[in-house]
């Protein structure tokens, strides 16, 4: 399958297709989400567009390099899971042997680490100098359904995605909040009252992150509103009366603005910075 034809989490695929066509491929990603998504999948899709030579951004999924990843039998992709009930360091030191050779294809080895979650502490020790040190052109893909049980410093070297389950009634709540305070930006609402709202989702980080994903959702359908005309890439179909109004009254110029705010509040979420100065913060980017 190609990136483009993944159904939910819009944004991630938007980001995927984005840094691959700007050749801004990062050593390390972290795909979390739970049983109910295909993180497999794209990661699969993801590897496809990276590797492809046909594909713009995304893969062409029918030359021999996106067959062969269909198939399975791609050379450079290599893939370790859980052993019993964990991946243990033995796997990663060999791991470790396996991409410091040469590709056999192209520039880059790839892997793909399911069950993440499961490493042993020694094991995520041996890969965290992995993470530190990559080898150029290696691309390690780590699949979690919890990310809890992850060291910090494993997560703080990679590009985090988070992908979500769009029917749970925790992230129609985190919608209607993303819907409530985009509203509030679009009418100018003072920052109190703003902050005020926003203060309900300061509680973790997770939850923060939940918020930015479900407010570039909500800013994406009201961009493509405007530009397709068949309205196949709007996510929210359920909501398509307040997409046409808020479309009307948002100017482009806001939306990409707002775009931008997200993707440094997520950075910034990333490196660790509070919480709720990192959310005040994005709402007084897009405010100015
Ligand atoms: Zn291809």
């Amino acid at each position: 399958m190609a990136l483009k034809d993944f159904k939910g989490n819009e944004n991630i695929v938007e980001r995927m297709i984005r840094s691959v066509r700007n050749r801004s491929i990062s050593h390390a990603y972290l795909l979390e989400g739970d049983r109910s998504v295909d993180k497999l999948g794209l990661a699969e899709s993801f590897v496809k567009a990276i590797l492809c030579k046909e594909g713009n951004g995304d893969c062409c999924d029918s030359c021999t390099t996106c067959r062969k990843i269909s198939h399975g039998n791609h050379e450079d992709l290599i893939y370790l899971e859980a052993d019993g009930s964990s991946i243990k360091d033995e796997a990663i030191e060999e791991l470790q042997g396996r991409i410091k050779k040469k590709p056999y294809d192209g520039e880059r080895n790839i892997v793909i680490l399911k069950d993440a979650d499961t490493m042993t502490l020694r094991a995520q020790n041996r890969l965290l100098k992995t993470l530190e040190e990559p080898t150029p052109g290696t691309v390690i893909i780590l699949l979690s359904e919890n990310t809890e049980n992850l060291a910090q410093t494993i997560l703080s070297r990679c590009v985090i995605f988070k992908l979500k389950t769009f029917e749970t009634q925790e992230y129609k709540n985190v919608l209607e909040g993303a819907i409530l305070i985009a509203g509030m930006l679009l009418e100018g609402r003072p920052f109190y009252e703003i902050s005020g709202k926003l203060s309900e989702f300061t509680a973790n980080r997770n939850l923060a992150h939940e918020l930015l994903d479900a407010m570039e959702t909500w800013y994406r359908d009201l961009a493509i509103y405007r530009y397709d005309s068949k309205l196949q890439l709007i996510v929210h179909k359920d909501k398509m009366d307040e997409i046409r109004d808020k479309s009307r009254l948002c100017p482009a110029s806001l939306v990409e603005k707002a775009v931008g705010a997200l993707e440094e509040a997520r950075s910034d979420l990333n490196r660790n910075l509070n919480v709720s100065y990192t959310l005040k913060n994005m709402i007084l980017k897009i405010t100015l």
